[in-house]
């Protein structure tokens, strides 16, 4: 600025000057914001991350560490190695809403489908029954299974039949998509600071935990509708457990690395004593109805998925095969990932046909 005060300039050369140097200024703050901006996005490998973010040594690099929080939130849309771990569960999330939405919404177009897809194709008494109740889809499906598929589905509530209570079903859907946002939340936001990792990975946890109890709910509740006092204890003894489960995984040093395997089979422990209710349903029911046996496949697919989903999580497979290789595409955790929607679903599929089962008047009981 001291040009502008020589006396020897005239004032088009003051202009000038003045003009270079704010020019020079203003080019000088843009540079500075624009390294700033290079310096708070830019991505760390392994090594340079804090001790605390360091979890899975096979992922060598393209980590979001402690960015400010605009950043962080606008990174769901760039990529890096938690995009894929964000969006997998994201669009679970979405899938589940819809499902939601579906159930909530009386004359869906798309809701015959959906509950036909979940439909066992049968000729047992049921679907005998069922099948007086047919409403023209014959002439969509002239000559797939799907024209056996009696209509109207569960997912909306049947004017000509008894109407079962819909809120476990609710609950396991609500449970989903809790668990499914909370997933992505956390890897979108545990990258800002220790407090938001810590934070976040225990939400992620205890959405886990809160699906695996809600998913819980509406077998359970609809398979022994004729036997309350083991529907309680069932739906008591996995509250009970799910809630332990829940305030274990909230202790801050269970969410390291070290503890990976701890919470894959706690996990694992939660899910897998649904054998128990589910053997139990299975020898009331086995011979009593065809869709018994269904919902058991559904069931025992969930546990594979889940089993799968486990063992990628712990075994970190592929990326300890060649570290670095899968860093923003096909780790372990996004492999698990789609594993946990796709089990999710399975178990959608075999609570739909035992609130088919329950929903067509066979809820009578024996006495
Ligand atoms: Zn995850």
């Amino acid at each position: 600025m001291k040009q502008r005060t020589k006396p020897t300039s005239s004032k088009a050369d003051e202009h000038g000057i003045l003009f270079t140097e704010l020019t020079r200024t203003s080019t000088t703050t843009t540079t500075i914001k624009i390294t700033e901006n290079d310096e708070k996005n830019k991505l760390l490998s392994f090594d340079s991350l804090p001790d605390y973010m360091q979890d899975n040594e096979f992922i060598r690099d393209h980590y979001r560490c402690e960015w400010p929080l605009k950043h962080v939130v606008l990174s769901v849309f760039s990529v890096h190695n938690e995009t894929l771990n964000i969006w997998t569960h994201l669009i679970g999330f979405m899938i589940f809403l819809w499902l939601t939405a579906m159930s909530l919404t009386k004359k869906a177009p798309v809701e015959n489908l959906v509950g036909s897809f979940f439909r066992p194709e049968s000729d047992g008494p049921s679907m005998t029954m069922m099948s007086n109740k047919t409403d023209g889809s014959d002439s969509f499906f002239p000559n797939s299974y799907l024209r056996h598929i009696p209509k109207p589905s569960i997912l909306h509530v049947n004017e000509d039949s008894d109407v079962i209570p819909k809120w476990p079903w609710f609950v396991f859907l609500g449970g989903a998509m809790c668990c499914l946002i909370c997933s992505s939340l956390a890897h979108l936001f545990a990258c800002h600071s220790r407090r938001f990792y810590l934070f976040f990975w225990r939400l992620d946890y205890s959405g886990i935990s809160l699906m695996i109890i809600c998913s819980f709910f509406a077998p359970i509740y609809y398979a022994f509708s004729c036997h309350p006092y083991w529907r309680l204890i069932y739906l008591v003894s996995i509250t009970g457990f799910g809630g332990l489960a829940i305030f274990t995984l909230l202790a801050p040093g269970l969410s390291s690395g070290r503890f990976r395997s701890f919470r894959a089979n706690l996990f694992l422990t939660m899910g897998f004593s649904g054998v128990i209710p589910a053997a139990h349903a299975v020898i009331l029911y086995w011979d009593k109805n065809p869709q018994i046996p269904v919902a058991l496949g559904f069931e025992v697919v969930m546990g594979l998925f889940y089993a799968a989903g486990a063992g990628f999580y712990m075994s970190r497979i592929p990326e300890r095969w060649r570290p670095g290789a899968f860093d923003i595409v096909g780790h372990s955790h996004q492999i698990f990932h789609v594993f946990v929607v796709a089990a999710a679903l399975a178990h959608s599929g075999a609570t739909l046909v035992i609130m088919e089962w329950r929903s067509r008047g066979l809820q009578i009981c024996d006495g």
